[in-house]
């Protein structure tokens, strides 16, 4: 479901731009606003969400399927925790489709899905582990990169039930809007991927903005 956002860039209390192969990690607070804009177009924003009061609380890929009836997020999408609380809400989506099965790249990944010599080759998993190395305050560790939302990114479901992995439906400016229902840490992996077709095999930076209640 397409639906433009009323909010206007300039009244943003905070702008970023997060270049490709970056990660982002913030706390949004409840009832604030953060969108996350494809810039160039065909990126992939693999997205981990934890209530800041206590990360082992998480978005839960189980919860909100299971919930919505629907395995891809748009506009009026509900974000659950693994608790099935609310956790965010998107409320604004120019691109209609992101993904909660795909799951995100890593070196084990990009072995099977291209070849063995990928394997080193810089991937979402480790700039979500460098993330929270680095950000030892939040007290999180390996075992809390769970599962992920692809944000912007296209893995439709085939009629025999298996996932494929598309071209991006995602262009220049597009973005996805959500309201916080708690205080969420967003922690952003901007995609390196150079062998998936989902980032048009080039990949590009994304702007994060947070907008106060
Ligand atoms: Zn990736």
């Amino acid at each position: 479901m397409i639906k433009a956002s009323e909010l206007k860039a300039e009244h943003a209390a905070f702008r970023e731009t997060v270049p490709a192969g970056e990660y982002f990690l913030k706390v949004v607070k409840a009832g604030e606003t953060v969108r996350i804009l494809d810039l160039e177009g065909n990126q992939a924003a693999d997205t981990l969400f934890y209530s800041a009061a206590d990360p082992g609380e998480r978005y839960s890929a189980m919860d909100t399927i299971r919930e919505q009836g629907n395995v891809y997020l748009t506009a009026g999408s509900v974000l659950m925790s693994n608790l099935c609380r609310p956790m965010l809400e998107v409320v604004a989506d120019t691109c209609g489709r992101h993904d909660t099965l795909g799951g995100a790249c890593a070196a084990e990944s990009n072995t099977v899905r291209y070849a063995l010599d990928t394997r080193c080759m810089h991937s979402c998993r480790d700039s979500w582990l460098l993330a929270v190395a680095e950000n030892e305050a939040f007290g999180m560790s390996k075992r809390d990169i769970t599962h992920n939302i692809n944000f912007f990114m296209n893995v439709p479901i085939t009629p025999e039930g298996g996932l494929s992995f598309a071209d991006g439906i995602s262009g220049p400016g597009k973005y996805v809007e959500m309201i916080a229902y708690m205080d969420t840490l967003v922690l952003i992996s901007n995609c390196p991927q150079l062998n998936n077709p989902c980032s048009g095999f080039n990949p590009t930076p994304l702007e994060v903005a947070v907008w106060e209640r």
